[in-house]
């Protein structure tokens, strides 16, 4: 497997990349300039933020890190924000209100190895039985926002921009305009199809637009490798081209299941983790309001593994 590794993007933006669309190997990114820093993202453990820590250490003290921005607060994003114990750390209010649903790292363990038999206790320890989550204490934000919000980081100004629920809860993209970099968070999976935990895929799709709409160039996505304009505007045109196959099953009557089967045939693609289509179809049968559409995580587990076996 590839080594993660520190890219250089504009003259004061890096992005960590794990160049790997597997679950759980989410990329981070750093701002720097005139001493002061910023940094989007922790990683899933603490191995993996101490790693991504060290490799900042190359480009400033990781003392220099005064703001930490989550994108959202899935752990493989979060988990390693107790190392950066003075730095405020900032998420949207949306994203702050969805941490309390979110999967606890004990929780995540004892789910690995439950010993539960059955597809979706299988995927989990498939995707996750290698990650060591120990020691791990969840740090939420201490300050939040809404719609937008300006920091400057030494000369550079960021934009913090409140995408709303799509990937998650709330997502949150941050933008250097003068440079033309957005780290996107999960708001864009590169080599990989999107999972929708939020029951949004129109959200999803606005937020593809919204990213777009930043005139960025370069984009970073929160997992596989980077993106220019054309790999984001095919991501939202494939999210579209899903949201209105699943919404058509929908409005026929056919069984989610189905459904989600049926989506996985057509737009599998090359793309890894097609079974996360369901997570898609879901979405858009629970938009299209459809009843009894499932929205828990261990409900969107159990109906990727039933796809992915
Ligand atoms: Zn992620």
């Amino acid at each position: 497997m590839p080594a993660p590794g520190l890219r250089p993007l504009s003259a004061s933006s890096w992005a960590w990349l794990h160049d790997r669309t597997d679950w759980g190997y989410s990329n981070s990114g750093l701002i720097m300039s005139e001493g002061q820093a910023l940094l989007v993202d922790t990683q899933f453990t603490l191995h993996a933020a101490e790693e991504l820590l060290s490799a900042v250490e190359a480009v400033c003290p990781r003392e220099h890190i005064g703001c930490l921005v989550c994108t959202h607060q899935n752990g493989d994003h979060t988990w390693g924000n107790q190392l950066l114990p003075g730095a405020e750390i900032i998420t949207s209010a949306a994203g702050a209100a969805g941490l309390c649903q979110e999967m606890g790292p004990e929780q995540l363990t004892a789910l690995i190895h439950s010993g539960r038999t059955g597809a979706a206790a299988a995927y989990v320890a498939r995707h996750f039985a290698h990650f060591d989550f120990t020691g791990i204490t969840v740090m939420g934000p201490t300050r939040t926002f809404q719609g937008r919000e300006d920091v400057k980081v030494g000369t550079v100004l960021v934009e913090l921009i409140d995408l709303g629920a799509g990937h998650s809860a709330g997502d949150v993209a941050v933008h250097v305009p003068d440079e033309g970099v957005v780290f996107a968070g999960d708001a864009l999976f590169s080599g990989a199809h999107m999972v929708v935990w939020s029951g949004s895929l129109s959200g999803c799709i606005r937020a593809c637009q919204r990213l777009l709409d930043t005139g960025a160039d370069v984009f970073v996505p929160g997992h596989g490798p980077l993106l220019d304009r054309s790999g984001a505007a095919e991501i939202r045109d494939r999210l579209s081209q899903v949201a209105e196959e699943a919404t058509g099953h929908a409005r026929r009557g056919v069984p989610l299941a189905d459904a989600a089967r049926r989506v996985m045939a057509g737009h599998a693609s090359s793309w890894a983790h097609p079974e996360r289509l369901f997570t898609q179809t879901a979405a858009a049968y629970a938009e299209a309001g459809v009843a009894g559409v499932p929205s828990s995580t261990l409900a969107m587990v159990e109906g990727m593994a039933s796809l992915a076996c």
